[in-house]
């Protein structure tokens, strides 16, 4: 896993809030939510890479930037080397063929006016993936690869139950043969039972077709099941990044270790310590300097709000992002 497709660096995206009259007459500063706060990663060919944080904290928009439906403020995002902002013409197009992103809510993302196979006739049409004599067995076996009936080709998307849209929305993503899919939020609409269906047919698909896969999600469980790495966002900003298992078994940052004592389905024996974040998580409009936990951390120290970590190594492929590198019970502050 040295093949690196997509490698991110230093990602900044604001969204500016709209001012009203007092303010502007006031000449009061615009304000805006700081959606990615210096943001790195790379990612590797072949690899699920998890993304997991607390609703708010930009996984979403990260994701939206990898297909290039945001633009950056600040920072590069390179796809094999090229940086993606730079693309145009017939590179754009063919970057946006080969990195897909399957959208959060299926009941949206379908023209409810077209059927399974218009839908997928258009996707298929509009990158020229297959000749027009070839569209109705291309799509036949689209649907075998997302576990559909052959008869779902003729129905419209009001006629299919949660689960079964968002594998249309997989297999349109699919129709363009692309090396990357973005999966922001894929089943979090979904009933548990269902969810599990759709995640272990991305499993499947992803070893079938050599997929490369950034899964967003605030589920833990589902993130540990289906990712080969996962990157742990607060805030806008990474905090802790590494291997899935030894992340979840050995996790690094606080706040991870937050996130797995708030989650009561994970094995208690495998938690190392009972640590909660306590208090709300801070305004992305005025984040905190420093670290960007120190308002919840209860290990929180001096130098935590003066200077912001960075990431580093703590074992193979594992980095956090935290001026502390050992966590003892007796010294967080409650
Ligand atoms: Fe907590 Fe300080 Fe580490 Fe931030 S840097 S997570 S505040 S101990």
């Amino acid at each position: 896993m040295n093949d690196i497709v997509i490698s991110a660096s230093g990602l900044r995206k604001s969204f500016p809030l709209s001012r009203g009259l007092i303010e502007r007459i006031s000449r009061q500063p615009a304000l805006a939510v700081h959606a990615l706060n210096d943001v790195s990663f790379a990612l590797y060919r072949g690899e699920t890479l998890g993304i997991v944080g607390e609703s708010g904290c930009g996984k979403s928009t990260l994701a939206r930037c990898l297909v290039r439906l945001h633009e950056l403020d600040h920072g590069e995002i390179h796809f094999e080397g090229r940086d993606i902002a730079a693309l145009a013409g017939s590179a754009r197009r063919a970057f946006n063929r080969r990195v897909q992103m399957i959208f959060q809510d299926p009941y949206s993302s379908l023209n409810p006016r077209m059927t399974v196979r218009a839908i997928l006739t258009e996707a298929l049409s509009v990158h020229a993936m297959r000749a027009a004599a070839e569209i109705p067995a291309r799509i036949a076996e689209l649907l075998d690869l997302v576990r559909l009936p052959q008869d779902a080709a003729d129905r419209y998307p009001h006629a299919f139950s949660g689960g079964q849209r968002q594998r249309i929305g997989i297999a349109r993503a699919l129709a363009v043969e692309p090396e990357v899919l973005v999966a922001d939020e894929l089943v979090s609409a979904l009933d548990l039972s269902v969810q599990a269906q759709v995640v272990n047919l991305l499993l499947d698909l992803q070893q079938r077709l050599d997929l490369t896969v950034v899964f967003v999600a605030h589920d833990l469980r589902l993130v540990r099941h289906i990712s080969h790495r996962v990157a742990v966002m607060y805030l806008g900003k990474i905090v802790e990044i590494g291997p899935s298992e030894s992340l979840f078994t050995a996790s690094q940052h606080p706040y991870t270790r937050a996130l797995l004592a708030a989650a009561p389905e994970l094995d208690p024996s495998k938690r190392s310590r009972k640590i909660a974040a306590k208090g709300e998580l801070p305004s992305p409009i005025h984040p905190p300097t420093g670290c960007l936990f120190n308002t919840r951390c209860p290990y929180a120290f001096e130098r935590c709000f003066t200077e912001r970590p960075q990431l580093s190594d703590r074992s193979a492929n594992h980095q956090a992002a935290c001026h502390l590198t050992h966590f003892d019970e007796k010294d967080s502050v409650k």
